[in-house]
């Protein structure tokens, strides 16, 4: 489209437009030339008119530009989700969805994701414990889907998944090094084999930070049995060392006993 701006060809000319009394013409709204005189071939001593672009024409262009890198940023930004994302239920859990329950939890989260520059700096993650149905892996993929909107390449996924990858099915393996943040959901359900130490030992030798969620208290994590389940959830803790407990909220469990009472009164009715 804009490199018809500067062909060796005059003009076509615009409501407006007027010819000067060389007969090239202007732009009937900035006033600026749209044609000019060039020597054509070179040395040959022969004039031709040439198309240049007007004040509008190189306010249009920049819009353009700026319309294009904005469409090529949010093309990056799908194409990290795609990449990262390992299930698309994730990628619906967002601040924007957020149903307020919990402020509290929400502003921290918020927190890590302006101070990222020195979160990632510092390699400090997050653990979220907490009751079943708190929303821990809600707010765990609220602050990846944040940061993969800013161009961050963030893995969100399970440690069993990446464990079952690497045992079961050698062409579905992730490189964790791609990453620049990773979040692993649902930590304690894998088994407490070399492979899923092998994985996180990865992570912390690569200086990932790296956020977990589960259903372990912070407690069990840190005294765990066997040995072998020690030994991984050490070097989790090293990463993801900040621990932020998400409670199920008093109106969470008011929605819930609502919701059974509503149900129960659907279902005692005869008719
Ligand atoms: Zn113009």
């Amino acid at each position: 489209m804009f490199e018809q701006l500067y062909k060796n060809a005059p003009a076509k000319p615009r409501e407006d437009d007027f010819k000067n009394n060389q007969g090239l013409l202007f732009c009937g709204k900035c006033r600026q030339a749209r044609e000019c005189f060039i020597e054509y071939p070179k040395g040959s001593g022969k004039n031709i008119i040439k198309t240049i672009p007007c004040q509008c024409d190189i306010e249009d262009e920049e819009e353009y530009r700026r319309h294009k890198s904005l469409e090529a940023f949010q093309e990056r930004v799908a194409e990290l989700r795609r990449q990262g994302v390992t299930d698309e239920a994730y990628t619906l859990q967002r601040f924007e969805n957020d149903d307020g329950r919990n402020l509290e939890v929400t502003e921290k989260c918020m927190r890590y994701v302006r101070k990222w520059g020195t979160m990632q700096e510092r390699r400090y993650g997050i653990t979220f414990t907490g009751a079943v149905g708190g929303g821990k892996s809600f707010y765990a993929c609220c602050i990846a889907n944040a940061l993969i909107d800013r161009g961050v390449k963030v893995l969100v996924t399970r440690l069993s998944d990446l464990v079952r990858n690497r045992v079961q099915d050698k062409s579905a393996v992730i490189d964790l090094h791609d990453f620049e943040l990773i979040v692993l959901d649902d930590i304690g359900v894998e088994g407490a084999t070399q492979t899923a130490y092998n994985i996180i030992d990865d992570i912390y030798r690569a200086n990932i930070p790296l956020i977990v969620t589960t259903n372990l208290s912070l407690s069990q994590l840190k005294e765990s049995n066997p040995i072998e389940k020690q030994r991984i959830y050490d070097r989790i803790l090293q990463r993801a060392c900040y621990p932020i407990k998400v409670d199920v909220t008093v109106s969470r469990l008011d929605t819930a006993r609502i919701n059974a009472r509503e149900a129960q009164g659907i279902l005692d009715d005869e008719t």
